[in-house]
């Protein structure tokens, strides 16, 4: 039956989303011309939450104004749309879409005649690369495609068109019987996965993949924090994959992910070859922090009641 998102917001309206509909001529479906955003709001005890909606929406609007893409709409009233979605839905928890992109108007390539239109939708979504990835650690593969680069790409905007290159990617790792690829950059050190960041950890310091051609995660800068308050020593970094086969730990970090282990890559064992410990102290700071029972960090939840 595909995803059921129940109440959409869409060009400003509350409706069912089988009433929200797009022209066949919209811009976007031909050229890419989108934006969006992965958003997660988690069961707290003072109802639900949605973890780090501001750095979410700024980075929906950055993604817009790399692509020369007006928003319709101010950032406030992305982020009540946001919350409505979900009151509207009821949701305890939820992952949440919003999308911005270019409708249908003219279909010469260029797209700043074409109307700029907004959505946002939100469903239950499980553990990404699947449950049992979280205990057992994510089998990871390099693939044959490379991140875009910065000439060839916007790296920064989280861009539709960008997923071209990471569904590619995605689709031969898991056609291969592997959970995730690993792409690297032009120059063939590690970038990202399909829609994560990458951490590693050696001898007990946490090595972050420096940003190059990568999406600036909001995990990953999560996961920054979490490392200064375990007093972990912090290296940024860029690495080759071989520095990967011989860490004691990787994970793989982003929203939908939240923080994934991984246990191989390219049929190399890492560390134990299970998931890593300080990737299970990491992952279990990262589940309080974002269900509120961090204080430190209530000021990234915005509550929806
Ligand atoms: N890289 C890519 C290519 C992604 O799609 C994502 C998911 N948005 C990430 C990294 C992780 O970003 P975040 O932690 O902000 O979800």
């Amino acid at each position: 039956k595909g995803i059921q998102a129940g109440i959409v917001w869409f060009n400003g309206q509350f409706v069912p989303q089988e009433e929200a509909r797009v022209s066949v001529l919209a811009h976007a479906l031909h050229y890419g011309s989108s934006v969006f955003e992965g958003v997660r709001a988690y069961r707290t005890e003072r109802g639900p939450a949605v973890f780090r909606l501001k750095e979410h929406t700024e980075r929906l609007i950055h993604s817009a104004h790399i692509l020369r893409m007006p928003v319709p709409y101010a950032f406030e009233e992305i982020n009540e749309a946001i919350l409505e979605v979900i009151r509207r839905n009821g949701y305890e928890e939820c992952y949440i879409r919003p999308l911005v992109f270019r409708g249908g108007q003219s279909l010469g390539v260029n797209p700043l005649p074409c109307p700029v239109e907004a959505m946002v939708a939100a469903w239950y979504w499980g553990a990404y690369l699947g449950e049992e990835a979280i205990e057992q650690g994510a089998k990871l593969v390099t693939s044959s495609w490379i991140r875009s680069p910065g000439n060839v790409m916007p790296t920064k905007s989280k861009a539709g068109g960008n997923y071209v290159n990471s569904s590619l990617a995605k689709a031969d790792a898991v056609s291969a019987g592997f959970d995730e690829a690993l792409l690297l950059d032009a120059q063939g050190y590690v970038a990202e996965g399909s829609g994560e960041n990458i951490f590693f950890v050696r001898h007990g310091v946490l090595h972050v993949i420096a940003h190059s051609v990568t999406l600036t995660g909001i995990t990953r800068d999560t996961i920054l924090h979490i490392a200064r308050d375990m007093n972990l020593e912090v290296r940024t970094v860029m690495a080759t994959r071989d520095e990967l086969y011989t860490a004691d730990e990787v994970f793989m970090t982003g929203t939908a992910a939240e923080v994934t282990p991984i246990s191989s890559i390219d049929f190399r064992a890492i560390g134990k070859g299970t998931a890593g410990e300080i990737t299970k102290e990491i992952r279990a700071r990262y589940l309080e922090i974002v269900t509120g029972k961090n204080p430190r960090y209530d000021h990234w939840l915005t509550y929806v009641r």
